[in-house]
């Protein structure tokens, strides 16, 4: 499941195909990824000009000229291709259609992005720009980890007597948006803090310095994403997933990293998912 890092990458890839470009075809294969497209969607996009390419949590809005967004919602398993060569950025030859290319964008500048999802899980709407943060998979979402709202005030006021765990606590989205398991993970670890802490019970200076360590999780993240985007360049045109170390995600069993640390990382399942912690270190 990509998340924020992953999503972000992925804009970013699409930034010199997108802005600024119109789509000058626009080939929709199939009436529905997770959910209906909405009606007439090809005929919507054709012709418009990308005039922004922003990130809303995990969802790329893309608005057009004429005065719609398209958000686009990777899902589980969605994937972005870019052949064509605008800008002698992308020397990837236009492929022949796969079975799960479900969107495919021509652009004026050459570029062809292609939306493949074999499992389906993605989504795609249009809705008018001007009240896009309304929209139904928008409007409950909480502030951007990396955005001015999320701050110190903030997050001790939206925790504050809460006792579900502050793990369920940082992967619920109206409290902060674009975090997943991942890098909950790593930022209660950085944090010193238990996945199982009940949120409402940590003191106000231990939340505190959770939000600097959540935007350097993210922030180290997208980095490494935009490393991997310059080797997918050059490999095989594909934007988004990229290996990444992490200090305490999928490695249960394995020696902790702090210095000094006798303990392994541990694994518990909390709410159906897996949370990585060292009990030692996260108090
Ligand atoms: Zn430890």
């Amino acid at each position: 499941m990509p998340e924020l890092p992953e999503v972000e990458t992925v804009r970013r890839g699409l930034l010199p195909a997108m802005e600024g470009a119109k789509i000058v075809k626009a080939n929709v294969r199939r009436p529905d990824l997770r959910w209906p497209f909405p009606e007439r969607m090809a005929e919507r996009l054709t012709g418009q000009e990308v005039t922004t390419l922003r990130r809303r949590s995990k969802y790329i809005l893309a608005d057009l000229s004429g005065g719609e967004t398209l958000i686009l919602h990777l899902g589980m398993s969605g994937r972005i291709l870019i052949s064509g060569d605008p800008l002698g950025q992308f020397h990837h030859t236009h492929p022949a259609p796969e079975k799960h290319d479900h969107v495919v964008l021509d652009m004026s500048n050459g570029a062809r992005i292609t939306f493949n999802d074999a499992r389906r899980f993605g989504a795609m709407d249009l809705g008018p720009t001007a009240t896009i943060e309304s929209h139904k998979m928008l409007a409950t979402l909480g502030p951007e980890p990396l955005g001015n709202a999320f701050n110190e005030a903030y997050l001790i006021a939206a925790l504050k007597g809460r006792m579900t765990p502050i793990k369920a606590a940082l992967l619920d989205q109206r409290i902060v948006a674009g975090l997943g398991n991942i890098y909950v993970c790593e930022a209660l670890y950085r944090a010193g803090i238990s996945p199982k802490r009940k949120a409402g019970r940590i003191s106000a200076p231990r939340i505190a310095r959770l939000v600097p360590v959540i935007r350097d999780v993210l922030t180290e993240a997208i980095d490494a994403g935009g490393s991997s985007l310059r080797d997918y360049r050059q490999a095989d045109g594909e934007l988004g997933y990229f290996q990444h170390t992490f200090r305490v995600y999928d490695r249960e069993g394995g020696a902790c990293r702090t210095e000094g640390c006798p303990n392994v990382i541990h694994r518990i399942v909390q709410s159906g998912r897996s949370s990585f912690y060292c009990p030692t270190c996260q108090r």
